[in-house]
């Protein structure tokens, strides 16, 4: 008999697996806390279970793992993980120190089917989604490596490689694990997209309160149809007005990001346009300069250019960052994971 993975149930399915095996609920809670506090990779490990119950349990379940392959560190202290998963595909995390935080970048797809322009992960195409536990494993190997040198992540963001919102279900089973398994604060993580609406319609009302990114990149549909075809089904406008209507608490803010390439979404006009789409939306503005990769032939403004952008939507009362990428010389600032695929093409 095949044995199952611990990690694919929810916290639910957990409680009637317990159930149909005639064992109190309490016992569901402390497999809980072994996996998901003390980050546990079998049923052995669990000292609190007899050793009856292990081994019980052991004979039908394990407690499944994504296999670390390959673990880089950048200059900067950028670090990027390698995954194996069961299924022998692989994907990307990003592990990105900045004063006092610690954050992870997670991967919600095996590749990417939206084929934006500019992103590495869009050109190797879509493979599969991950499943919930595969999303919360990331996090999981990353807090088990991080536990003998004392560090723990304070902040999760989606931004690794897929779009998130494009695997709504299993994302919203693993935020709710980070929310009541983890006791992860919703707040600390921050889900980027590329503009789903009718999932960004759905979230607020099936995931807890994480905050939203959203991947502007063009200020008129017609550059954004060109680096972003996921606009011709969502275009620009319906977006806005999504967001227009989305739910903010009091001081929430949306977020919007805006990759920088040369001579194409970078003008005067565009800092106006991209003004007046976000009039009257609760936002902050992160401007990314444009992360090269090889094949691709979009270019970075210079710096003045950057500049000029930036200071107009101050001038209009906007909030706005320049994100300069960490991890570049490893490939893993944004829009630079591609996993196995840059091994198998050398
Ligand atoms: N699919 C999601 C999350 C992944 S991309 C989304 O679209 O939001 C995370 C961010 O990286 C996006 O804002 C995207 O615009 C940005 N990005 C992608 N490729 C990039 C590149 N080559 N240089 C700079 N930023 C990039």
């Amino acid at each position: 008999m095949q044995k199952e993975n611990l990690k694919k149930y929810n916290e639910k399915e957990i409680e009637s697996l317990f159930s149909n095996l005639s064992l109190p609920s309490y016992r569901a809670k402390q497999l809980i806390h072994w996996i998901y506090k003390k980050f546990v990779n079998s049923i052995d490990e669990i000292s609190e279970f007899s050793k009856s119950l292990r081994q019980n349990l052991s004979e039908r379940y394990y407690i499944g793992q994504i296999k670390l392959i390959k673990r880089t560190k950048s200059s900067d202290g950028t670090e990027k993980f390698l995954w194996e998963l069961e299924d022998n595909e692989q994907i990307e995390s990003v592990l990105i120190p900045d004063k006092n935080r610690l954050t992870i970048c997670l991967s919600s797809q095996v590749g990417c089917p939206l084929k934006c322009k500019f992103c590495l992960t869009g050109r190797i195409g879509f493979k599969r989604n991950l499943m919930a536990w595969e999303i919360v494993d990331q996090f999981i190997q990353v807090s088990k490596l991080l536990q003998s040198e004392d560090k723990k992540i304070t902040n999760i963001v989606f931004m690794g490689m897929g779009e998130p919102l494009l695997n709504f279900e299993n994302l919203v089973d693993a935020l709710w694990r980070f929310k009541n398994f983890i006791n992860f604060s919703p707040r600390r993580i921050t889900l980027s997209t590329a503009g789903i609406i009718p999932a960004i319609k759905e979230l607020p009302y099936k995931a807890p309160p994480v905050k939203l990114a959203i991947s502007l990149n063009a200020s008129d549909e017609k550059t954004r149809d060109y680096l972003m075809p996921i606009n011709k089904k969502y275009p620009l406008v319906e977006l806005i007005k999504t967001l227009k209507e989305y739910p903010l608490k009091a001081g929430q803010r949306i977020t919007f990001e805006y990759v920088m390439l040369k001579n194409i979404n970078t003008s005067e006009e565009d800092a106006y346009r991209v003004a007046s789409l976000l009039k009257g939306i609760p936002s902050k503005i992160n401007l990314i300069p444009f992360n090269p990769w090889e094949g691709c032939k979009l270019k970075t403004p210079d710096y003045d250019a950057i500049f000029e952008f930036q200071n107009i939507l101050i001038s209009k009362g906007f909030s706005v960052f320049l994100r300069r990428s960490k991890g570049k010389d490893i490939l893993a600032a944004c829009g630079q994971l591609k996993a196995y695929y840059s091994e198998k093409e050398k």
